[in-house]
C-alpha cells in the first residue's frame, strides 16, 4: 500500500494505455513515484486520440498531431520521455491479432518487467473508464503479454524477421478494473498527476474543476485503501504472470 521498497521495483515498465490522457485519469501518479524512484517508464499509446474534443473546427488530422504533443508534454511532467502511438483509428479498436502482434513487438523491444493497461472488463457503475477502446485494449495487451510476446511460436515473424526474442513480463498492473488488490499513495505526486493532465489542454475546458473532480475520486480511492484522512490514491489490481 505505501510506496514500493526500492528494492523491489522493477527497471522497466511499460504502460500500454489506448487514447492519450488515459494514463493521465489512472497512473501517472505512480509513473511519477516510479520514475522518482529510478525506473525507466515508456507508454505505448494506441490510438493518437483523434475522436477526443467537441471542437469540429479542428480537423481530425490536426488533432493527431495536437494530442501526440499534449501526451508527450504531460509524459515529461511525470519524468517519461519514451513513447511510442500505434496510430490505430480513435473509437475503432479491436482486440485484433495484428493489435496483438503489435504490442508484441513493443513488449520484445523493450523488455519491460512490469506493464499497466486498461481493464477488459465493462465496469456498469463507471461507464467512461471502460470505453470500447480500453477494453479491446487491455484484452490485447493481457494476450500480448500472456502468451505473445514470451512465446516463440507466437508471431514467429518478430523473431525471424525482426530478430525479437521473446520476453516474459513477469507482473502485470491492470487500471481502472473492477477488482483493485493494490493501492498506491500519490499524496505527493498529485500536483505532477495534475499537470501532466493540464497538458491535455484540447480534452479540458475547466482544469480547476476537474482538478476538485480528481480529489474527490483519489481520495475515495485512498478511504478504501484505508490510508489517513487527506490521502489521496489510485487503484490496480496487481497480477503475478509466473
Ligand atoms: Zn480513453
Amino acid at each position: 500500500m505505501p510506496s514500493e521498497e526500492r528494492s523491489d521495483l522493477p527497471a522497466r515498465i511499460l504502460i500500454i494505455a489506448a487514447h492519450p490522457d488515459d494514463v493521465d485519469f489512472g497512473s501517472a501518479g505512480t509513473v511519477a513515484s516510479w520514475t522518482d524512484a529510478g525506473a525507466s517508464v515508456s507508454y505505448c499509446i494506441v490510438t493518437s486520440g483523434e475522436a477526443g474534443g467537441s471542437d469540429r473546427s479542428v480537423s481530425r488530422a490536426e488533432m493527431i498531431t495536437i494530442r501526440q504533443a499534449e501526451q508527450t508534454a504531460a509524459a515529461k511532467q511525470v519524468g517519461v520521455h519514451d513513447l511510442h502511438f500505434l496510430g490505430y483509428p480513435d473509437g475503432r479498436v479491436e482486440p485484433t491479432l495484428a493489435l496483438r502482434r503489435d504490442l508484441a513487438r513493443v513488449i520484445r523491444q523493450l523488455r519491460p518487467e512490469r506493464v499497466v493497461c486498461p481493464s477488459p472488463e465493462r465496469n456498469y457503475a463507471r461507464l467512461g473508464v471502460s470505453h470500447p477502446d480500453h477494453r479491446a485494449v487491455g484484452s490485447a495487451a493481457l494476450d500480448a503479454v500472456y502468451p505473445d510476446s514470451r512465446n516463440p511460436f507466437a508471431f514467429p515473424e518478430l523473431l525471424a524477421e525482426e530478430g525479437l526474442e521473446p520476453w516474459t513480463v513477469r507482473q502485470v498492473w491492470i487500471s481502472g478494473g473492477l477488482t483493485p488488490n493494490h493501492y498506491v499513495d500519490v499524496t505527493v505526486t498529485f500536483a505532477r498527476k495534475v499537470a501532466a493532465l493540464r497538458s491535455h489542454a484540447s480534452q479540458i475546458s475547466d482544469p480547476d474543476e476537474l482538478e476538485r473532480r480528481l480529489r474527490g475520486w483519489l481520495g475515495s480511492t485512498a478511504t478504501a485503501a484505508g490510508l489517513p484522512e487527506g490521502s489521496l490514491a489510485e487503484a490496480f489490481q496487481v497480477l503475478e504472470t509466473g
